[in-house]
């Protein structure tokens, strides 16, 4: 057993949970450097950063992603959030282990635990600890009568007497149901949030549309492999405003582009489309009429489709068309077009949309069947892709979510677009380009020997510390030829060298590390010494 090690406790190591992993110096350089790239672009745009909370209210999500899509079905972390685990261990106690007969003792020590957790949650209610909803009221008020129909002191008449086995049934299903506090969910996206905080805060009386960028995890349970991450990175920018103008989808994009530009990036692909439009209680949209067309159609090829897209025929034909089975793409190319079903408006919306691009000299492909995997879109759609990124090749998609704040309670008529880039796949395509380094290397490196060197060793680091130098100190003392070693090591561009000697004459020495030139400045020399000289 080692040190530190109590008796029954395993000697472990921890890692990283399956899927979520650590990003480590120097890769944190680089991704510093594409977030601040990422927000110059977007402050050029007039995009403002707007800050969200990690965790939302598991309906949240339900209600704008879409109960019909994998994300909310399969891929959400949620969890209720309440502090009551003693409580949550009575309820599993009285849910798992009901009398399975009747015996008095055993009856008796039941109804003890009922009546505690009526008694609990009541006081907690009253405190406004747990939620106090019709819902839980009920509960309890069932879960009273329940518990006293069983009476521990009379035995049931004949073993298995019905009223017994229906009380112990009621107690079991209304202690389940009782909730001790929200359901939350790690946020898997962040769309849906930045419509929540528009609305909560009014933001629709603000002067113009809303430009806003949000940087951050998410968190999807998905099947981890490169480039797909249960803990994730995305960038996301999201306009919200009473137009629906083509040119603010144009200018979203086209500030896509210039950041992929920047990267460094050359191989990519735009891809857009129209998805059309959804019912609305003036007028019909185009897209519930596509959407039945193509169920017709995908009825008579379900044979030949796997489970997925099978059951989607009937709950969401559209996902079918997102489908990356090999085996489907053959069939999904034969599938009727959204293009031939758009209305009037989308249609010129689209139009003006492809004019914009060109206007703004972005390159673009349409693809007839790019449709996004979330229930808000409609018309525009986009995503990029690249091919060095492997089999997960989308860089970043987005599109129009134009009824998603009302859906969400907020005004009438407030209209969206957006996208959001996944940050772990640009860095994997920058590294991939191998165009941008961006380690951030140690500009002095003080070399300091003896008692009274380290005074000015420690003052001289954050002279040159508040000049925005990055110096290593070394917290103890090390001998130079040591201290040299390590300098070169850490790829530091100079070393600052001081001893006993050097604090005498108050001359320090400099050593250029890449060429070995040293020579000695005073002390009152040093800050302009690497300021950067006129011409150089
Ligand atoms: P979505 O929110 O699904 O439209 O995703 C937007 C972008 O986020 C994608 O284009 C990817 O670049 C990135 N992304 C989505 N899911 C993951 C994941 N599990 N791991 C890494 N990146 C992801």
């Amino acid at each position: 057993m080692g040190e530190g090690t109590k008796p029954g406790q395993e000697r472990r190591r921890f890692r990283a949970i399956k899927g979520v992993r650590d990003i480590l110096p120097p890769a944190t350089d680089l991704w510093n450097w594409f977030e601040k790239t990422a927000r110059g672009v977007m402050e050029a745009y007039n995009f403002h950063e707007i800050r969200l909370p990690i965790f939302e209210e598991t309906e949240l999500f339900a209600r704008s992603i879409g109960v019909e899509t994998d994300v909310v079905t399969k891929e959400m972390y949620t969890f209720a959030d309440h502090g009551y685990w003693d409580l949550e261990l009575v309820r599993i106690r009285i849910v798992n282990n009901p009398p399975g007969h009747w015996d008095g003792s055993v009856v008796q020590s039941y109804r003890t635990q009922v009546a505690n957790l009526i008694d609990q949650c009541r006081m907690l209610i009253g405190a406004g600890e747990i939620p106090d909803t019709p819902a839980n009221a009920r509960a309890l008020s069932e879960l009273d009568l329940a518990v006293n129909a069983i009476n521990s002191s009379i035995p049931p008449v004949g073993m298995g007497s019905t009223q017994f086995d229906a009380s112990i049934l009621q107690i079991v299903h209304y202690a389940r149901s009782l909730k001790f506090g929200d359901v939350v969910t790690l946020r898997p996206e962040a769309t849906a949030s930045v419509a929540r905080a528009y609305i909560e805060h009014g933001m629709q009386t603000l002067p113009g549309d809303q430009k806003l960028y949000y940087i951050g995890p998410m968190f999807r349970r998905e099947r981890p492999q490169k480039g797909r991450y249960r803990q994730f990175y995305q960038i996301g920018a999201e306009v919200l405003g009473t137009s629906d103008a083509p040119a603010i989808d144009a200018e979203l994009i086209e500030m896509l582009t210039v950041l992929i530009e920047r990267c460094r990036i050359e191989k990519w692909t735009l891809l857009v489309n129209s998805i059309g439009c959804p019912d609305t209680p003036e007028r019909k949209g185009c897209r519930p009429k596509y959407v039945e067309r193509l169920r017709e159609e995908l009825r008579k090829v379900k044979d030949k489709l796997g489970a997925d897209s099978q059951r989607r025929i009937d709950t969401n034909p559209l996902r079918v068309l997102d489908s990356k089975l090999p085996e489907e793409q053959a069939i999904i190319e034969k599938l009727p077009k959204i293009s031939d079903f758009l209305c009037e408006d989308c249609r010129a919306h689209f139009e003006k949309l492809k004019q914009e691009l060109k206007l703004r000299q972005v390159a673009f492909t349409e693809a007839p069947r790019l449709v996004r995997g979330l229930d808000y879109y409609m018309r525009t759609t986009f995503e990029i892709t690249s091919p060095v990124l492997g089999a997960q090749n989308a860089l970043c998609g987005g599109g129009r979510y134009d009824g998603l704040v009302e859906l969400l309670g907020g005004p009438r008529g407030i209209k969206g677009i957006g996208f959001a880039l996944g940050e772990d796949r640009f860095i994997d395509a920058i590294e991939e380009a191998k165009k941008i380094h961006a380690t951030r290397p140690v500009d002095v490196f003080i070399a300091w020997m003896g008692e009274k060197a380290y005074p000015t060793a420690v003052r001289l680091a954050r002279v040159l510390r508040e000049e925005k130098h990055t110096v290593e100190l070394p917290p103890e003392e090390m001998k130079f030829r040591k201290a040299l070693e390590r300098a070169d090591k850490l790829g530091a561009r100079y070393a600052l060298i001081m001893g006993e000697d050097e604090i005498k004459t108050g001359e320090l020495s400099i050593k250029r590390l890449a060429d070995g030139k040293q020579e000695k400045i005073s002390e009152d020399a040093l800050v302009d010494y690497f300021r950067p000289k006129a011409g150089a």
